[in-house]
């Protein structure tokens, strides 16, 4: 029989019957210790691998990971806490004094904070930032050191694109490993290992789970990178994941391929909306023949090019924060990837900011378009734009 298809893999992936009951659903597994054996003086109190303890690993933990590998084309995956637990866990494992690092001067701000701050300030890790987009650039910050290149792409909080294959090819040359976080696109839209990526790192909290209720992080590659990962990440820095919330994300992420494309749909509908709508200075987003990253997305993304926009107003931050203030359906918080839609605006206060694409200077919107009817999402901030 042929490979099953992404959505039969997001439907049965990591499930199975349990043993004791014959229910259809493996079982919530809340419980902190295992039963030892006989003779437990043989144990090592460290493995990742053994049920033992659920610092070191639970059932429920381990059913994720089996799906999430599934569905990322990995041969491993490890779930921890959170998708900055994942972040910290592949740094803090692969990192020492002296190594080198290039990331992107866009992604997720605790990325950069880890990496610009603590591990370059604590541990003498030596950061360049650039912007992943030029290649040329990345390949003149190459040095004898350069452990790893992390990108994000689509970057949170800009979309802006970098070209996966070609950056894997640039660290390769050197010795080096490429991370991609792929939170923006989820595995349905892009698989970066296939693309030649050594790590990929999916926050659950967003797309994945697509519920906003839970928490979680992980990490995908090959089995020989991550064992040293595993016991570092877990056992050690203690980044566990509760068995709670690694079944509700196991439940999320069965109608992720169904959301997905939802959600596919209605930003690209919402982008276009917004390109010819009064009042907007610019607008971001991946699908649109106008972004900067549009060709490359296309060849790296496939269907489609995920739920988040980035666009801004004309005017400052009192313009923007009265725009949000008249819009009836979409939620101004933080996160994405939930079923409901979420925007943020996102100030000069950032002192990445300067780094950034000129149109994002002085403010902007990250847009994570939901689950809704799209003519509903359009209605909404079209009247919010008729507001003012
Ligand atoms: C949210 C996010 C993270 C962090 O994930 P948490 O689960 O909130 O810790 C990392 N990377 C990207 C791109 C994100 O959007």
């Amino acid at each position: 029989m042929a490979e099953p298809g992404f959505s039969t893999r997001a439907v049965h992936a990591g499930n199975g019957i349990d043993k004791d009951t014959g229910a259809i659903r493996r079982p919530i597994t809340m419980a902190n210790s295992y039963a030892l054996p006989y003779d437990p003086s043989e144990l090592n109190w460290s493995s990742a691998d053994a049920n033992l303890y659920t610092r070191n690993g639970g059932a429920n933990q381990r059913y994720l990971e089996q799906k999430l590998a599934s569905l990322t084309d990995a041969q491993d995956g490890i779930v921890l806490a959170s998708g900055v637990a994942a972040l910290a866990g592949l740094f803090f494992s692969l990192l020492r004094s002296g190594d080198h690092v290039i990331f992107s001067n866009v992604t997720y701000i605790a990325a950069y904070r880890l990496l610009n701050e603590l591990f370059k300030d604590k541990f003498k890790v030596e950061t360049s930032l650039v912007d992943s987009t030029d290649l040329a650039a990345v390949r003149g910050l190459i040095r004898p050191s350069t452990k790893l290149i992390h990108i994000e792409t689509p970057a949170n909080p800009t979309t802006g694109i970098s070209d996966i294959a070609a950056l894997a090819e640039i660290a390769h040359q050197a010795g080096a490993r490429l991370s991609v976080d792929n939170t923006f696109a989820s595995p349905y839209n892009q698989r970066p290992l296939a693309l030649g990526a050594d790590y990929v790192i999916e926050s659950l909290t967003k797309y994945i789970n697509g519920h906003g209720d839970a928490l979680g992080g992980a990490i995908l590659g090959s089995r020989q990178l991550l064992d040293p990962i595993r016991a570092q990440a877990q056992v050690n820095l203690g980044g566990s994941i509760s068995p709670f919330n690694a079944w509700l994300i196991m439940r999320g992420s069965v109608t992720l391929p169904l959301r997905m494309r939802q959600h596919n749909d209605n930003a690209l509908a919402i982008a276009r909306f917004l390109e010819r709508a009064p009042r907007v200075r610019f607008v971001w987003y991946p699908g649109l023949e106008s972004h900067p990253g549009h060709s490359t997305a296309r060849q790296q993304m496939s269907p489609g090019f995920g739920g988040v926009i980035a666009f801004g107003l004309d005017g400052g931050r009192d313009v923007h924060n009265r725009f949000v203030s008249h819009l009836r359906i979409i939620t101004s918080a933080v996160s994405l990837g939930h079923d409901e839609s979420l925007i943020v605006f996102l100030g000069a206060d950032d002192e990445r900011q300067h780094l950034f694409p000129e149109p994002f200077h002085g403010g902007f919107f990250r847009f994570s378009v939901g689950l809704e009817d799209a003519e509903d999402l359009i209605a909404d901030l079209d009247q919010a734009l008729h507001q003012f």
